[in-house]
């Protein structure tokens, strides 16, 4: 009897300390002190003990069950230490980590001159309004006094669909369509993209202009260069000046090609405006009346002023870039120095 118990304790003992978790320990307890449980055949056989030795038997069977539910609460409390130290280990924050680095988008250069400059001028009171990049002949040209086989056309390559549908080549056509939907006084400004078939350090297939337009009674080459004069104050600083140099393009008369204060040097000459102190970045000039006849507005009662402009030549100048080929190359490293 007293072989068989501490049999059973020795074996209880090892299989409490070899418990791996509470799941585990619960079968031990089970299986010495549960219905079916060691103990129960230990309590039959007392039976079979004289009945003098009964008493000290029965308590020596209930010592042992006092120690195995002892140590089993002992190893219960251990194991849910251990239970609760590995779960605050796991969920344990790590103040030193890195975090996680939200990535900032930025607006492209030439976004950022065309906002800047569509500020200006809706400043000024001009609406701004976009068209369509494929556009038909007569919008792009004939309307603009461009008829087919007139000269100016070979200044301009053009990319055509068909005979009669092609990509803009300056976003003109938006004066074209402006005039033919709104009645005067307008005043518009049309930033877009526009395409030619050239393609080196200083052209790209594809690029922005923005056309100015004032249609009004007594528009004269003095509002163009007032106009221009407050624009270039606006971009620039508030001491550049306008001047203008006769030029030629078939839907103004007179047509003047205008330029500004150079915005690095402020017109003391630099690299950036061959020393000049001027940055070329306008044509301009009084609408050729035949234009305005074209969209059924009387020349005689009013007259308008246009004005275009090359927004990468202007992006070149105010990042210092020499390449206009990179403006579009999408790359990111050059993209992010213009946050
Ligand atoms: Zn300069």
């Amino acid at each position: 009897m007293e072989d068989l118990i501490g049999k059973i304790l020795n074996t209880a003992k090892s299989e409490i300390s070899s418990a791996a978790s509470l799941k585990s320990l619960n079968d031990v307890r089970v299986g010495f002190l549960g219905r079916n449980g060691e103990f129960t055949a230990v309590m039959k056989n007392l039976r079979g003990v004289p009945p003098e030795e009964r008493p000290l038997a029965g308590k020596r069977v209930n010592d042992a069950k006092d120690i195995i539910e002892r140590l089993i609460s002992e190893r219960e409390r251990a194991l849910a230490d251990e239970e609760l130290r590995q779960k605050i280990a796991a969920e344990t924050l790590d103040v030193t980590l890195p975090g996680k680095r939200t990535e900032y988008g930025s607006l492209h250069p030439v976004t950022l001159i065309i906002n800047e400059i569509s500020d200006i001028f809706t400043g000024l009171g001009f609406d701004v309004a976009d068209g369509p990049e494929i556009e038909t002949d007569k919008y792009n040209f004939e309307m603009l006094n461009i008829p087919k086989d007139h000269p100016a056309r070979d200044m301009q390559d053009t990319f055509y669909i068909t005979d009669d549908i092609i990509l803009r080549t300056q976003t003109s056509s938006m004066q074209i369509r402006t005039m033919l939907a709104q009645k005067p006084p307008i005043r518009v400004i049309n930033p877009g993209k526009v395409y030619r078939a050239d393609f080196d350090s200083s052209h790209s297939p594809m690029f922005h202009q923005i056309e100015g337009l004032v249609v009004d009674r007594n528009i004269t080459l003095c509002d163009l260069l007032g106009l221009l004069g407050e624009f270039a104050k606006k971009l620039i600083s508030k001491d550049a000046q306008v001047r203008f140099r006769p030029s030629y393009f078939p839907f103004t008369e007179p047509s003047v090609e205008a330029d500004v204060t150079c915005s690095e040097c402020g017109g003391r000459g630099c690299q950036l405006c061959k020393h000049t102190g001027w940055m070329e970045i306008l044509g301009a000039g009084i609408v050729n009346p035949k234009v305005l006849e074209n969209c059924g507005i009387d020349s005689g009662e009013y007259s308008a002023l246009a004005f275009g402009m090359g927004i990468e030549r202007i992006a070149l100048a105010r990042f210092g870039i020499s390449d206009m080929r990179v403006i579009f190359e999408n790359d990111k490293r050059f993209l992010r120095n213009y946050r």
